[in-house]
């Protein structure tokens, strides 16, 4: 029996996860289950699952034998793995208490490397922790690399679905709504990571993950627009051989192996590859997107460069889905926010969390004028 400590337990990833742990009962169950603010699901999946310990912001029922905490290592107590799925910047202080506590990771928050990949890949390594990846394409790299992190290899190659916009004209593209960004083609996702992905933000944040989770030069990293979502992602050898993995858009599969791996739980649903036909593969539109750039510049600036650049973009994002500003200020807000703010260096968590309240005090500054 696996015992899982769950962060995020109430978002999309972590719905998904619940339903793997109902799907097998004798193979997994939670030891731990935290959320943000949505203490009503909260309360549902203590008393469903009667997890030894809980923690959230606001009021929650629990069920008898549950306990709840307002400190983090005390949900890692008595984990096999710790399943990081919370939102945004906030992840990455769950995922650094995880790694303290000596368990393993199965990471789904980007965050954590985008915004603090040096420091969390230093301490893991300290501390012997494994960190396997959810993330389709970071998981699909894992699975063509033996399921191992530390396998040689020439190239890395994401996959992007491209979101909903990805053939709009700079014109249309500023008069988009949140409801438009919303629909993405593919994936069914938060919604703070499906306008991320409309932004081709998200595809930024990947390269930053893939260089920290397999030691890649940015030069060794591409992406590429493939719309099917059926290709997850590939990896070049030296020799010129690509592997790749396939499947059909279903984040149980990624989540399953980061649970399960090296094995693999049995699925009922294999791919059918002559109802798909053609597969289609086209250039990343960088010129129409700039957030995909200015994620992977502020990667290779490093510091709190990304920790910025990731709290001014979680601002934005806030203001397009209330109607506050239009798609195209997302990236305006973002490259403002990081002339604003000089490039610090940073060796610890602190650091990036300051970091992450200046670029936020910023956005908010240039968005609402306070
Ligand atoms: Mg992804």
């Amino acid at each position: 029996m696996k015992k899982i400590a769950l962060i995020g337990c109430t978002g999309n990833i972590g719905g998904q996860v619940a339903e793997i742990v109902r799907a097998y009962p004798e193979q997994f169950c939670f030891s731990a289950l935290a959320c943000g603010k949505n203490t009503a699901a909260l309360s549902a999946l203590a008393k469903e699952f009667h997890p030894a310990h809980v923690m959230c912001e606001g009021e929650v029922f629990l069920a008898d034998g549950v306990k709840r905490t307002h400190v983090m290592s005390e949900l890692f107590g008595d984990c096999d793995v710790a399943l990081i799925a919370a939102g945004g910047f906030a992840g990455l202080a769950y995922t650094l208490a995880a790694i303290e506590a000596g368990k393993e990771i199965a990471l789904a928050n980007k965050e954590s490397l985008v915004c603090g990949g040096e420091i969390v890949m230093r301490r893991a390594k300290e501390k012997g922790v494994d960190i396997v990846p959810v993330d389709s394409e970071h998981s699909a790299i894992y699975q063509a690399l033996g399921q191992r992190r530390d396998a040689k290899f020439a190239r890395l190659v994401l996959t992007a679905s491209g979101g909903p916009f990805l053939h709009k004209s700079k014109e249309e593209l500023a008069r988009v709504t949140a409801q438009d960004a919303l629909r993405h083609p593919t994936w069914d996702m938060g919604a703070k990571i499906t306008i991320d992905s409309a932004t081709l933000l998200n595809k930024g944040y990947e390269v930053i993950e893939a260089k920290w989770l397999y030691g890649a030069d940015y030069s060794q990293i591409d992406a590429i627009v493939h719309r099917e979502s059926i290709v997850h992602s590939l990896v070049y050898f030296e020799d010129g051989a690509a592997i790749a993995q396939l499947g059909y858009p279903d984040m149980r599969i990624p989540i399953q192996l980061a649970l399960t791996h090296p094995n693999r739980l049995p699925c009922s649903r294999f791919l059918k590859l002559e109802e798909i036909g053609a597969l289609h593969f086209e250039q990343l539109p960088v010129d129409k997107f700039p957030c995909f750039s200015l994620a992977v510049e502020a990667g290779k600036e490093g510091g709190t460069c990304p920790a910025v650049l990731n709290g001014a973009g979680e601002e934005a994002v806030r203001a397009f889905l209330q109607g506050s500003i239009a798609f195209t200020q997302i990236a305006e807000t973002i490259g403002d926010v990081l002339d604003a703010l000089p490039r610090q260096h940073a060796s610890c968590y602190e650091q990036l969390a300051e970091a992450d309240r200046r670029a936020r005090e910023a956005a908010r500054r240039i968005l609402y004028g306070k």
